[in-house]
């Protein structure tokens, strides 16, 4: 027996997988495991004893929701009663290849499923019906198992559709094999290391609530200033709820409610907004406000302000807004080479928050150099989430063969995570959810570093480690450099 096996039901089936095969030097052995719920089960019960590694079923099957079409790819979370972990993995890994896959429940029936029944089989959860899924599936018994259906017909194309629909499903599933291939070379077993803290901050916590009370309490819809956190899961969640995104006040009706991000506006918004009458929740994280408090004060005292930051964030607009005409934005050494103030014995320096230390280090050592008597904050601007994080996550590296950073490409301190991995030689990548994570990045992987950006949800934690855990056995352990017990307190107008 070969390490990987595949079973497809049919001969028709089985061909279409071998030919999408041929490209491989050492293809998996597919085998043909005969049609109809009862040859599957007698087959399933000769290979469940049997040395395979990992094992994928494949096959065409019935769709049972109008938005399937033929030759639509449904990767089995569930078949029967086998849970199948990996299947995001295995979809993202069939999108990136082109092909449009979803994630579903399989539910295997003992007949060709009627028109009728369709309906109640979606009632039920299920995305497509088959009639050996399951039986063949329980034979992996414990070990890697995915499930890969090619839609043949729907509840719009029943059966007069099942000749072309047919056609395109075995396309489909021609096309899918050697992405199926790639699934089963990232089988094996594995470690994960989590770096403890990860995920969200008080602030970002502070800043979903405010939207989150103001929807309990005014009502949908609630407008928000830009995303309220970089985070598409939290901002897809929130829209479905009845908040409403926009870029700018223009966009908000007049004596609307409007919640400015956790990230922070220029006083200039606040004037804009003041005008217009609306009705404004403020969810800047109060570390955030202390950056902008200090740019007054400097600005006041008549120091030219250094911003260390990226250009374009918003958080680096807002801050920059404070003062607009004493504050410089400074985003490397030769930023602080070109820099020409007004005196150059007042001169003083801030940061954005979510900073690299040891970048932002280069920086202010640059301006400490070329100004000696510059002036630093009171307190750290690099937050203490930021600095904690990326403290954990060097840990982790350190120990790891690739590290995992779930976070969106827009936050910043996500994308600090990764530069951190990197900068000590450790490979990262900063991934949305589960089906980012790229199959070949595993090739040779034994340990995973495992964190999450501080806009990030603690669940894509959970789902990514569920999802490698479908590869094979996985151990899961956590390096706490450091605990966070900081809360901040909500603004009145949603304190009730
Ligand atoms: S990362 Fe830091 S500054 Fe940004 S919201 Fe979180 S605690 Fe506040």
């Amino acid at each position: 027996m070969t390490d990987t096996i595949i079973c497809a039901p049919m001969r028709i089936e089985a061909r279409a997988i071998r030919r999408g095969l041929r490209g491989s030097a050492d293809p998996p052995e597919v085998l043909r495991t005969g049609y109809g719920t009862t040859r599957a089960a007698d087959r399933a019960g000769q290979l469940k004893p049997d040395s395979f590694g990992q094992m994928v079923v494949m096959g065409v099957g019935a769709g049972l929701t109008s938005d399937l079409s033929p030759g639509d790819l449904v990767v089995g979370t569930e078949a029967g009663l086998v849970t199948c972990a990996s299947a995001p993995l295995l979809a993202g890994e069939l999108r990136r290849a082109g092909l449009p896959a979803r994630t579903g429940r399989i539910t295997t029936v003992d007949h060709l499923v009627r028109r009728s029944e369709r309906a109640s089989l979606a009632a039920d959860g299920a995305l497509l019906a088959d009639m050996e899924s399951a039986p063949l599936a329980a034979a992996a018994a414990g070990r890697p198992v995915a499930v890969v259906r090619a839609v043949s017909d729907t509840p719009d194309h029943p059966v007069a559709g099942i000749v072309s629909g047919g056609l395109a499903a075995l396309r489909s599933l021609r096309a899918a094999a050697p992405v199926v291939e790639r699934w089963a070379g990232a089988c094996g077993s594995r470690r994960v290391l989590l770096a403890g803290p990860r995920s969200f901050c008080a602030g970002v916590e502070r800043a979903i609530e405010i939207v989150e009370r103001a929807l309990e309490s005014r009502g949908a819809p609630v407008y928000v200033r830009k995303q309220i956190v970089h985070n598409t899961r939290v901002v897809g969640d929130l829209e479905s709820r009845g908040a409403v995104f926009v870029d700018e006040l223009d966009q908000v009706p007049d004596g609307a409610t409007v919640v400015f991000s956790a990230h922070g506006v220029s006083p200039m918004v606040r004037a804009e907004a003041s005008r217009r009458g609306l009705a404004v929740i403020d969810a800047t994280c109060p570390l955030v406000s202390k950056v902008h408090a200090e740019a007054r004060r400097f600005a006041a005292d008549g120091y030219t302000v250094a911003l260390i930051g990226h250009a374009g964030h918003e958080e680096v607009e807002g801050t920059l807004g404070e003062a607009p005409s004493s504050t410089v934005l400074v985003q490397t050494a030769e930023d602080v080479a070109a820099l020409r103030p007004r005196d150059e014995k007042r001169v003083a320096y801030l940061m954005q928050t979510t900073l690299s230390v040891d970048e932002a280090a280069e920086v202010s050592g640059a301006l400490r150099e070329r100004f000696p008597a510059v002036r630093a904050p009171g307190s750290d601007d690099i937050c203490y989430a930021t600095t904690n994080r990326q403290a954990a996550v060097r840990a982790v590296a350190e120990e790891s063969d690739l590290v995992l950073v779930a976070g969106s490409a827009n936050s910043s301190n996500s994308v600090r995570l990764v530069e951190t991995c990197e900068r000590i030689g450790t490979p990262a990548h900063l991934i949305d959810s589960a089906a980012d994570i790229e199959l070949g990045w595993l090739t040779g992987v034994s340990t995973i570093g495992l964190t999450a950006g501080a806009s990030a949800p603690p669940a894509v934690v959970e789902e990514i480690i569920s999802a490698l855990s479908g590869l094979g056995p996985l151990s899961v352990s956590e390096r706490t450099t450091t605990t966070e017990s900081i809360r901040f307190g909500l603004p009145k107008e949603v304190r009730h």
